[in-house]
């Protein structure tokens, strides 16, 4: 890194908290899937933003629904309504085949909204005695940074150190209904799953796992919450990565790609005898719903409805698929891969998953790793065939370095 590189990232270090252990490039531009740093290097963006940037960075007709209502208004907070948040809802609504959304801003807060609704409704609809439901949860689960939601981690580094946690959750492992089954009690409210574990890397449950939560959940009379705030809107080839079991959750919780890369939007969605138990006053946010968010969500949702980037990400997803197998015994132990998300495991012998990040910056490629060896892929859905195998050629040559 030259030195303006070097001066704003110590200018960021010196005054932000070390919650991130950022690459070191500095990003200044971005559009489609390539960002510029501040040294004028251009990178292929591997990444998304943990897939907030599903449509590619400013896409044209995300940016012109954001400048649209940047002229009109942009905070209203729920104490009045909005011209912008019904039609938003009422679209995503639509997509999901679901009666209401409850809009937040950020993917942790869905998960919190998503609880505390998932509480109210066993205790007004089910009947369970107060204080006392339990959510069955999976090991490796990732589904954001509250209190709340680390305390039923199994990540030491998320959790360790920021108790006292909160009680009522019981974690089965993942991928293995049995042990759902096992786990539900006359006190469950709910099974809280991500269909695909994004953080844990890139983890796909056997197939039928989804049908067989779905199925005990019905047998039970428990609700099915599927955190989809990753896996979600498109990434995995399809709208939902419930639906590549054709399985529908009473609830999902979406986030991410939601606000288009372009703002924090986070919503709940799920049937009107479900998210119906909300009360005014129960439960809020100052931001969520609001007019700018509503109108970059109401084009996310639009550009979904026509189901183009989904068949986009199926497509390309089984191109990658075969370029990043090729690398299997090549530097590479595992490769799974969802659409256009792929899980790649670093073998020890070639490094970590970030030195490997590391060296593919050197080459114009941006990835994150996981959990030590794993390296995480997912480029935005406009990213091109070509593309993709200029960057995973850019992979063969730093594994075999
Ligand atoms: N749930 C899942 C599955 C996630 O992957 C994430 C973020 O990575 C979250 C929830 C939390 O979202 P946020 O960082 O917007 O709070």
């Amino acid at each position: 890194p030259d030195t303006t590189t070097l001066r704003l990232i110590d200018v960021e270090e010196s005054h932000v908290a070390r919650n991130y252990a950022p690459l070191p490039v500095v990003v200044a531009r971005a559009e489609g899937s390539w960002v510029t740093d501040v040294e004028g290097k251009r990178y292929l963006d591997l990444l998304s933003a943990y897939s907030a940037v599903n449509f590619g960075h400013r896409h044209p007709a995300l940016i012109a629904a954001a400048t649209e209502q940047l002229g009109r208004v942009t905070l209203t907070s729920r104490a009045f309504h909005n011209d912008q948040l019904g039609g938003f809802a009422t679209a995503l609504a639509d997509l999901c085949g679901k009666d209401l959304v409850l809009p937040m801003n950020t993917g942790a807060e869905a998960v919190e909204t998503g609880i505390k609704v998932a509480r109210a409704w066993a205790y007004r609809v089910k009947g369970i005695p107060a204080d006392t439901a339990e959510i069955v949860v999976a090991h490796g689960n990732f589904h954001g940074r509250t209190t709340t939601i680390v305390g039923f981690s199994d990540d030491p580094q998320a959790r360790d150190g920021f108790g006292p946690f909160a009680p009522g959750f019981v974690a089965v492992p993942f991928g293995d209904a049995a042990a759902v089954e096992a786990a539900v009690t006359s006190a469950t409210a709910a099974v809280l799953i991500e269909p695909i574990q994004g953080e844990a890397g890139v983890i796909l449950p056997p197939e039928g796992y989804l049908r067989a939560v779905r199925e005990i959940c019905d047998r039970h009379g428990i609700l099915m919450i599927a955190d989809e705030i990753q896996s979600g809107l498109g990434r995995v080839g399809t709208t939902f990565a419930c639906d590549r079991e054709q399985v529908v959750p009473d609830m999902y919780l979406l986030g991410k790609a939601l606000g288009g890369g372009i703002v924090p939007l986070s919503a709940v969605v799920a049937d009107a005898d479900v998210l119906g138990v909300i009360r005014p006053g129960e439960h809020g946010s100052t931001f969520g719903g609001n007019p700018l968010a509503a109108a970059i969500g109401r084009q996310v949702v639009d550009m979904l409805a026509s189901g183009e980037f989904q068949t986009r990400a199926a497509a390309l997803g089984e191109h990658l698929a075969s370029r990043l197998e090729s690398l299997v015994g090549h530097g590479v132990t595992a490769v799974r891969v969802a659409g256009l998300w792929a899980g790649v495991d670093i073998d020890p012998a070639v490094g970590t998953g970030r030195e490997v990040a590391e060296r593919l910056l050197g080459r114009g490629v941006l990835v994150k790793d996981t959990h030590g060896q794993t390296v995480r892929i997912a480029p935005p859905l406009v990213v091109r065939a070509t593309e993709l195998d200029w960057a995973v050629e850019q992979l063969r040559v730093v594994l075999a370095a």
